[in-house]
């Protein structure tokens, strides 16, 4: 997915892969050169590089109260 609008601290995404937990919704905790989230489910974080987050991104979780 092309990332067509601006990210977000806090905001939560889901990826097209899923953790080893299991979870497949994440929080976004830095943004940077790369893209820090965190595992809403373990919380456990990683970083991915934009271009891999773009790559991994399926859908970004406007509506919070939706999860
Ligand atoms: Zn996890």
């Amino acid at each position: 997915m092309k990332i067509d609008k601006e990210l977000f601290l806090d905001q939560y995404v889901r990826l097209r892969k899923s953790h080893p937990c299991g979870g497949n919704l994440w929080r976004i905790v830095r943004l940077g050169a790369d893209i820090g989230l965190k595992c809403v489910k373990c919380d456990r974080r990683v970083l991915l590089s934009r271009r891999l987050f773009s790559k991994q991104l399926k859908h970004i979780v406007d509506d919070v109260t939706s999860i």
